[in-house]
């Protein structure tokens, strides 16, 4: 032990993990190779000291650039926070705040109640909720509105989206009875009718997030479907997932249905996510009908998805910039949809002027995050020349900062719309060191 502590390999460790923490590491991985009996090598046990020193050490996530060109990577964090949301959680992270606190009367208040003023100001909704994530809200929802009841689905929109969240083992996990109506491709409104019972507790429709059925198809509007729910008594909820509290068209993209079109169809409750299309901090909303919100308040599971302060504070200041299409703009996810070819075709040239035999040329982007599938738009991508381009992907992914890379046709692309500019430059100097 005493030589190991001592040895100058693990020494430098000192500085930043503490004697105390070295000395455990060391214990642990001495113990274990006494356990296993084979009598490892000195350096054996130092190499795996080093290595578990080094998992200490890098116990949070590392930043990495997204050169992949898809712009809301769950893998990659989802949206990246505007600088008002960053500036709110330094300055809210360090300090008191009236989360819960009534500052007038001086007595407990509530921590949605801020936050859901602004949710319903921009979405048009009676009242909203923010939790944990949106599949949190999804579960909420059933937990609240159909334990020991039926909910009604689309065959088509019974999906599984990342993760391993599959909704008719949500639905079942939530002690809710799926009932499935219609087809693979086509679903009409008289499917959901006649599937109307004394048990049924909602209708449900979900955004096909992650595939698409082509051809002979057809499935009931979501007017229609809270036509028949405003009818039978039975609340409408949608689960939009992305999220979009804007026109996508606006940036060239196809159009994404939105949390305001979704309430103005009268639709009783929609969940949707904060990360996703809203460019916000991990979160799940649940907008809607004030009534059944306050169902969704009193339910005891809501104690266990609530969100925390660095979270709210995040939202509000994501909220805010939904003032106007410039305060917007301060989202990357919305200056990168914003950019033109133009710009980005400018910041093209400074890689290939750096980078011997580097090209420019038209890429496709994805948006992503539970936007469509097909949900594009044109960017541009400089091809690196590379023998071997998944070694070169792998050394860009190890260097620092990582840089996450496409490959495409046998050729390693940086695509420019997810980089921000004032990281091209660290992209340039990361290829050119590894090409000396
Ligand atoms: C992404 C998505 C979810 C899950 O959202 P999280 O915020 O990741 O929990 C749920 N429903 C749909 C339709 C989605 O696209």
């Amino acid at each position: 032990m005493h030589r190991i502590l001592e040895d100058e390999s693990i020494a430098g460790y000192e500085a930043e993990l503490g004697r105390e923490r070295i000395r455990r590491a060391a214990e642990e991985v001495i113990g274990r190779a006494r356990l296993s009996g084979d009598g490892q090598a000195y350096d054996a046990v130092v190499a795996a000291v080093r290595k578990r020193l080094d998992d200490l050490r890098g116990s949070s996530p590392l930043p990495v650039i997204n050169a992949t060109g898809i712009l809301l990577h769950t893998n990659l964090g989802r949206a990246p926070l505007g600088p008002d949301a960053v500036a709110a959680i330094a300055d809210l992270g360090g300090r008191y705040s009236n989360l819960e606190y009534d500052l007038e009367t001086g007595e407990r208040g509530s921590r949605y109640a801020v936050i859901g003023a602004a949710l319903r100001a921009i979405t048009g909704a009676e009242d909203a909720l923010v939790i944990n994530n949106c599949a949190a809200a999804v579960l909420l929802v059933l937990d609240t509105f159909a334990k020991g009841r039926e909910v009604i689905v689309a065959r088509n929109q019974l999906v599984e989206i990342g993760g391993g969240f599959r909704l008719p083992e949500v639905l079942e996990r939530s002690g809710a009875k799926l009932v499935e109506v219609g087809t693979t491709n086509r679903v009409y409104i008289e499917d959901f009718e006649r599937a109307l019972s004394p048990r049924t507790a909602l209708l449900l429709r979900m955004h096909a997030s992650n595939y698409r059925i082509e051809g002979f198809t057809h499935e009931p509007s979501a007017r229609d479907l809270a036509v028949l729910g405003r009818r039978a008594g039975v609340p409408v909820i949608e689960d939009l997932g992305g999220g979009a509290l804007c026109d996508l068209a606006e940036y060239g993209a196809a159009h994404e249905r939105t949390v305001q079109e979704a309430i103005g169809d009268g639709v009783a409750l929609v969940t949707f996510s904060g990360d996703k299309l809203l460019g916000g901090p991990q979160a799940g909303i649940v907008a809607g009908r004030a009534n059944l919100i306050a169902r969704l308040r009193n339910n005891p599971l809501l104690r266990a998805l609530r969100v925390g302060k660095l979270t709210i504070a995040a939202l509000g200041a994501t909220l805010r910039c939904y003032r106007d299409r410039a305060a917007r703009e301060r989202l990357p996810l919305f200056r990168q949809l914003a950019a033109t070819l133009e710009e980005l075709s400018e910041r093209a040239k400074a890689y290939v002027e750096a980078l011997p035999g580097a090209s420019a040329g038209e890429s496709v982007a994805y948006i992503g995050g539970g936007a469509l599938p097909q949900a594009s738009i044109a960017s541009i991508a400089i091809a690196v020349p590379s023998e071997r381009p998944q070694r070169l992907a792998a050394r860009l992914r190890a260097g620092e900062p990582a840089i996450v890379t496409r490959i495409e046709g046998g050729r390693l692309l940086l695509d420019l719309r997810a980089i921000a500019p004032h990281e091209d430059h660290l992209v340039i100097a990361s290829l050119l060191r590894l090409a000396g």
